[in-house]
């Protein structure tokens, strides 16, 4: 008889040799896969138990049942493989990558399924299905406060130690907190003076005056509109979804950027360009509604400024502002393309 021992780097192998030569293996696959397909490997970066665990489970229930599409769709979904739009198109132009069940002029990838307005169904199915085994654990029914309300609150005690937070009502100011949490809430770590930071910039500046909020809501209602094509952290309208600011600092209190120089197709934009910018901003009206997603500009010009859109109404006797300032000479102008009128048309009373 003869003993020998296994030895691999500075281990010693006891048991089934095969048992550990198996597992070498699945490490080493598992670094070239992570190298190699950094994307398909996510999930499984994240969830390296989970994902183990559930597919084990998956691979014998549909064994069991005789399914083996199931397999498959586990596979391509959790490598977020699935043929989406924006994967079968990845090479075509961007709007071929746009989600087709919605029509909303969003790319379509794994990340949209989440949020796919068509899909909000099935969504709240999930979630449903979610909130009961949640529901199920131990201190589930214990109520936790929020983290962002922690955080909001702890920005606010710190803001208002700045003289200038008294010239602002306390609603905007719980405003600003919501925006900088919604803005920031993906990082690991904010800062608890970085709230103070960026509200101390936003106040010493001098903003011109709002537009008058009936008028906004008048238009949201009339045209559908969602993006708010300028504005700035103190004075945005919650009424829109997006809002563009020419000041990078907005970016803070969640600003998408310059309504020159942000994507807005797809989208329907309120627009009020000011001098220098005015040429600027019809061409980009231009460009916004030749995009094949549907897409509409309502833009404030100059009643002597030419363009090629229709003009909705002129606006020369009235003020458009908040506080009934001087009227102004301006037009109220459309800019849409047609597959915006096929998909929400515009009630011409
Ligand atoms: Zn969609």
């Amino acid at each position: 008889m003869r003993c020998f021992v296994f030895s691999h780097g500075t281990k010693y192998i006891t048991g089934d040799a095969r048992t550990y030569l198996k597992k070498l293996e699945e490490k080493s696959m598992l670094e070239v896969w992570k190298e190699k397909a950094p994307r398909q490997s996510e999930f499984f970066v994240k969830f390296p138990t989970q994902f183990n665990n559930i597919s084990r489970e998956i691979w014998k229930w549909s064994i069991e049942k005789g399914e083996e599409h199931a397999w498959l769709y586990f596979i391509f979904g959790s490598c977020q493989y699935l043929p989406t739009q924006n994967r079968v198109n990845k090479h075509r132009e961007h709007a071929s990558q746009y989600c087709l069940l919605c029509q909303s002029g969003v790319v379509e990838n794994m990340e949209h399924l989440w949020v796919c307005p068509a899909l909000a169904k099935e969504q709240m199915r999930l979630q449903l299905r979610i909130n009961g085994i949640l529901q199920g654990l131990p201190f589930a029914l214990d109520k936790v406060r929020p983290i962002e309300l922690n955080h909001r609150d702890d920005w606010l005690l710190l803001a208002t130690k700045d003289p200038l937070c008294d010239r602002i009502p306390d609603d905007r100011l719980d405003a600003l907190t919501r925006d900088f949490w919604n803005a920031n809430k993906h990082k690991q770590f904010i800062p608890p003076q970085s709230f103070s930071k960026a509200v101390g910039k936003v106040l010493r500046k001098t903003y011109p005056q709002a537009l008058s909020r009936n008028l906004l809501s008048m238009l949201i209602d009339l045209f559908c509109l969602n993006v708010e094509g300028k504005s700035n952290a103190l004075q945005h309208y919650s009424r829109f979804e997006v809002w563009c600011s020419e000041d990078p600092d907005d970016k803070d209190f969640g600003a998408l950027g310059s309504f020159l120089e942000s994507d807005l197709s797809g989208k329907n934009t309120l627009a009020f360009p000011e001098f220098p910018d005015i040429e600027k901003a019809i061409r980009k009206a231009e460009e916004i509604i030749n995009s094949p997603a549907p897409s509409r500009v309502i833009m404030f010009l100059p009643l002597n400024m030419e363009h090629k859109f229709l003009v909705i109404a002129d606006l020369s006797e009235c003020s458009i502002f908040q506080n009934q300032g001087p009227p102004s000479d301006i037009s109220l102008v459309l800019a849409v393309n047609k597959e915006s009128l096929v998909l929400d048309p515009i009630d011409g009373a």
